[in-house]
């Protein structure tokens, strides 16, 4: 059966990725199971989708609602579901007005239209972002993203782009010229292989923005909606950003994008300047109005401390009785486990014993876990990895 399903997949559907041989059937908070019932510990939910984990009843019941009522609604009609979206929105982040787009790199795309719109003004069209960040797929996005490995063969890229050195000011100052209309960060590289940015470098690189009124951009998009153990990174920081762009798990598993943008600044997009047909629909904001409820409800982001404590002695525990690690970074319940070498053999071994995890950057372990998962999950992790990488059992 998983093999016919396996085949039919491989026979219609683009080999863009690469694939485990494993054919899932449902999720249920922090578990996956297969379609032979096997039981599976999800550390990577969604790619980083899953903050609520799996099927979420309260987000299973806000959509299957909202299905029967309306499911799309165009952008020339007003609907309640987006305001009250866009509202929750604002208050958690700048205060700024959203604009809702399908993805990560949508929501990109918008900033960047929105800062070339922005400088058009002053005549400039420059973007800062940095060397192993990851903004997404698009022409615009992809430029935006500073690892060559994503622009092979896609050349030429759209111009306008430097990538300056993560946490060197030496190097933002560098790159940054008359024509510097913005700078576009992600406060803890995920794609890149979790690095953290350190407060001192985001402070003043925000102040010089500020100086230079250069647009100050945070791509929230994996670390959003208390990843990183805030609703969102920048606010470890006295920061407060021009714009944020959320995506991932901003719509309760329903594919959605959003740019915040400052208030004071949002009237440089005018009607038709930029639009998504899909952007903010009714079933999509239900969705994501539902786990921000969640959220709060189960007041989630308060857990996060400890859990993130929990998690880190855990890896750190491991490390200590294996010599491939070289060293583990995180923040909240986003966590790398650096390696000395590739890791890929340990995320396919780890997931032969029912433990879900990703390497990124080649060496880097990463580890999503959804937010609400519990301590004894935790060890569950621990315990599956510890075995993987040092055959014993603890
Ligand atoms: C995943 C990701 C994106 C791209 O999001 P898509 O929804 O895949 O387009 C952009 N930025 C960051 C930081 C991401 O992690």
């Amino acid at each position: 059966m998983n093999n016919k399903i396996i085949d039919l997949h491989k026979a219609s559907v683009m080999n863009t990725y690469t694939r485990a041989p494993i054919v899932m059937e449902r999720g249920q908070g922090s578990y996956l199971f297969d379609s032979e019932g096997k039981k599976y510990l999800d550390f990577f939910p969604g790619f980083g989708v899953g903050v609520i984990g799996h099927a979420h009843p309260a987000i299973a019941d806000a959509i299957s609602k909202q299905a029967t009522k309306l499911i799309h609604l165009s952008n020339t009609l007003y609907n309640s579901l987006q305001a009250e979206f866009a509202a929750r929105i604002s208050a958690l982040t700048n205060s700024g007005k959203c604009f809702f787009a399908n993805s990560g790199a949508e929501a990109n795309e918008a900033a960047i239209k929105f800062a070339r719109q922005f400088g058009s003004q002053t005549g400039r069209n420059e973007i800062i972002t940095f060397k192993n960040s990851f903004h997404g797929r698009t022409y615009a996005s992809m430029s935006a993203t500073g690892q060559a490995k994503f622009h092979k063969g896609f050349e030429p890229l759209l111009p306008g782009f430097s990538y300056a050195e993560f946490n060197s000011m030496d190097s933002v100052r560098e790159k940054m010229s008359g024509k510097t209309v913005a700078v576009l960060i992600e406060i803890v590289q995920g794609e890149g292989g979790i690095n953290l940015a350190e407060k001192s470098f985001i402070e003043e690189l925000f102040k010089l923005c500020k100086d230079k009124d250069i647009l100050f951009m945070v791509d929230e998009v994996q670390t959003g909606f208390g990843r990183t153990g805030k609703y969102f990174a920048y606010q470890h920081f006295d920061i407060e950003p021009d714009i944020v762009t959320l995506a991932k798990a901003i719509g309760g598993g329903l594919p959605m994008g959003a740019m915040v943008v400052r208030r004071d600044l949002c009237d440089i997009f005018k009607p038709g300047m930029h639009a998504s047909t899909f952007g903010g629909s009714p079933i999509v904001c239900a969705a994501g109005l539902a786990m921000l409820d969640v959220i709060e409800n189960e007041h989630l982001i308060e857990q996060i401390p400890g859990k993130s404590e929990h998690m880190a002695a855990k890896l750190e525990e491991i490390k200590s009785g294996c010599s491939r690690i070289d060293r583990i970074e995180g923040k909240g319940l986003m966590w790398g486990v650096k390696f000395k070498d590739n890791c890929a053999d340990v995320v396919s071994e780890c997931l032969e014993h029912g433990l879900i995890i990703n390497c990124t950057a080649g060496s880097v372990l990463r580890m999503l876990p959804a937010i609400n998962v519990s301590l004894e999950e935790i060890d569950m992790m621990a315990a599956i990895l510890n075995k993987v990488l040092t055959g014993k059992e603890k």
